[in-house]
């Protein structure tokens, strides 16, 4: 075992050749055009990504702009690059999101954009796109982490765990450019390490994840079914069609966890605070997707490239062939009804993934234990509000309310409401910190009365597009609620600083 350890752990940085070879051939249709292409070693810096950037806003100046949206923590702003024809017609546009390098450590990610924002506006079998779809495209979302290839922020924060938290600056310059844009089609670009640690354990010598990609989209039932659907059995097929084309292999997200002492896999993913899940509760067609290459330097890289256009690309056909009936589908989403899910639990079955074998360099069948978010089912519901009141308060959630679109009306005098309150029958806070966060766990018993607010307190309707992401940032249950991350700092049978209006028609 420790000779697999060791045997593995070099392989952690590189990728023994015969198995690129065997496996992974490079493709080489790509020019090199994009900045990381152009040179032998490193990947995209800071100023070839903004002269790439300058370069094409010269060129095309009636259809591109940037923005700056905000910095990064060590100072370096963060840009933002849109992509819109003028209409010959006046038909309306559908909004695509696309954004890479939220991990520092993907540059593929960053790279596939680059060299999709070239495709788009050079080559006639990508521009015609533009006639029905408009883009907003976040090419390096973690700056600081991706000019150091590392995954983290410059504080240590793994961005794609801070999407409700939001506690890192490059996640709130994002969440209000995306609230800003509002896009109904949002696709993150990301890379995955094929050699982990616990695989070495697997099989004689250790196993290697075969997949070029891996879709990690959202298993979140507080997502209207229809968003569901759509993303997996429309979108997400298919993008593997496209990818089936090149001969890339493909799946849905898998990634090994111990579980009571034995590595089993898990897949999908349901937690709001990952970008699937919090764009799709945005109502959103919405998709992460995880391109083979986490640690293996530039091995590949223009296959991983390929990989991520063929993504990009398949969504960007997928939203233009299918552009009425996606604005139907969202428009439909944003007035579901449904209880609330407050408590996920993934299913369990045994399932065969394939793996290479490093021992015999072979593609085997693996058989393991799957424990899968994307078909969760709903452990705890609750009754879905009219609306939610929120009392001043200094924990500062109102802001983050606010900066992820959330629309909310001041109260204009001290007023009572018959509403309930939130008070917490149980407590628990004696767990490790999470994310540099103290997470509370909470269980909350309503008691609906007469309350009295006061002029200033914010009344938030479930009467919009948001209202399935409210209900993960207020319901104090929610695994990733503002309760649950320590923001609303609580205690045993304390109140709430939240209240809810029911609605009388449940
Ligand atoms: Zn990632």
């Amino acid at each position: 075992m420790i000779f697999n350890f060791l045997a593995t752990n070099a392989q952690l940085n590189q990728e023994p050749k015969k198995i690129t070879n065997k496996f992974f051939s490079e493709l080489n249709n790509l020019e090199n055009i994009t900045p990381a292409l152009k040179k032998k070693k490193g990947f995209t810096n800071y100023e070839e990504l903004i002269d790439f950037i300058d370069e094409k806003v010269k060129k095309y100046p009636e259809s591109v702009s940037s923005s700056f949206i905000g910095e990064s923590q060590k100072g370096k702003k963060i840009p933002l690059i849109y992509i819109k024809k003028k209409n010959h017609n006046d038909e309306k546009k559908l909004k695509v999101w696309m954004q890479g390098g939220l991990h520092g450590n993907e540059p593929a990610s960053t790279e596939s954009l680059l060299y999709l924002i070239h495709l788009i506006l050079e080559d006639s079998d990508y521009n015609y796109l533009l006639n029905k779809i408009e883009l907003a495209i976040l090419p390096m979302a973690n700056i600081d982490g991706f000019l150091k290839n590392d995954r983290y922020a410059a504080n240590g924060l793994d961005l794609n765990r801070d999407h409700t938290k939001m506690m890192a600056p490059e996640t709130k310059a994002s969440k209000v450019a995306f609230a800003d844009f509002d896009p109904h089609v949002a696709l993150d670009f990301h890379e995955y390490r094929p050699f982990r640690k616990d695989f070495a354990q697997l099989s004689s010598f250790g196993i290697a994840n075969p997949y070029d990609v891996m879709f990690l989209h959202t298993g979140n039932l507080n997502v209207p079914e229809n968003i569901r659907t759509i993303i997996d059995t429309l979108f997400v097929k298919n993008a593997k069609k496209s990818l089936d084309k090149l001969n890339l292999r493909h799946r849905h997200y898998i990634k090994s966890e111990k579980y009571k002492g034995e590595i089993h896999f898990s897949t999908g993913s349901n937690t709001a605070r990952s970008s699937s899940n919090f764009y799709a509760l945005n109502n959103g067609i919405a998709t992460l997707f995880e391109i083979r290459g986490v640690g293996i330097g530039k091995t590949s890289f223009k296959r991983r490239i390929n990989s991520g256009l063929s993504v990009g690309f398949s969504f960007l056909k997928t939203a233009y062939e299918n552009s009425i009936f996606i604005f139907d589908e969202i428009a439909k989403a944003n007035t579901y009804s449904n209880d609330i899910v407050l408590e996920h639990q993934r299913s369990v079955y045994s399932d065969v993934i394939k793996a290479i074998d490093i021992g015999s360099n072979e593609m085997i069948d693996f058989e393991t234990t799957m424990h899968s978010s994307k078909d969760s089912y709903a452990i705890s519901k609750r009754d879905r509000p009219l609306a939610y009141i929120v009392k001043q308060n200094n924990f500062g959630f109102i802001e983050k309310l606010k900066d992820v679109g959330v629309d909310y009306v001041e109260l204009q005098k001290d007023t009572v409401i018959y509403s309930g309150s939130y008070r917490v029958i149980e407590f628990y806070d004696n767990f490790k910190v999470y994310e540099k966060m103290r997470m509370q766990k909470v269980v909350t018993s309503i008691e609906y009365n007469n309350n009295g607010f006061s002029k200033g307190d914010i009344l938030i309707s479930m009467n919009q597009k948001r209202s399935n992401l409210i209900v993960e940032l207020l319901e104090p249950e929610a695994p990733n609620s503002y309760v649950s991350f320590g923001i609303i700092n609580t205690s045993l049978n304390s109140q709430l600083p939240i209240y809810r209006i029911k609605n009388l028609n449940n």
